[in-house]
């Protein structure tokens, strides 16, 4: 679609701030485990838990809903951003929450026309 041509990321860290599953898959869990630099048991141990539909794994959330891996600096970062889960690097294209397009900056700009190309 055009829209989505256009879509661009301004940074405001809101997809990492939703509160719900991140899923990640078990090559992912390897890819991250490698770059922390942590064996895979201890990361599934400290940043993992269970899908609520049991058929996987999903990052944990910080106490204000925002995922485990959210760095609050200014823009807000990921603290494992060149290894992200596919579930991240696919927002909002392949992969969106409902009512994202108010959450997500760019998003927003898009449905005002302010995304230039
Ligand atoms: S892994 Fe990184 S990009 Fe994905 S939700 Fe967490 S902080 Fe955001
Ligand atoms: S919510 Fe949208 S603009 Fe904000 S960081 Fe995520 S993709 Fe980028």
């Amino acid at each position: 679609m055009e829209e989505q041509k256009q879509f661009r990321c301004l940074r405001c860290g809101n997809c990492c701030r939703w509160p719900g599953c991140v899923r990640i898959s078990g090559a992912e869990a390897d890819a991250i485990a490698a770059y922390l630099g942590v064996p895979v048991g201890e990361f599934l141990d400290r940043y993992t838990a269970l899908m609520p539909d049991r058929q996987g794994l999903t990052l944990i959330e910080q106490v204000s809903g925002s995922c485990i891996f959210l760095e609050e600096c200014e823009p807000p970062a990921c603290r494992i951003d060149p290894v992200k889960p596919s579930q991240c690097r696919r927002f909002p294209e392949h992969w969106n929450f409902p009512g994202w397009e108010k959450e997500c900056a760019g998003g927003a700009a898009l449905s005002k026309g302010e995304t230039e190309k």
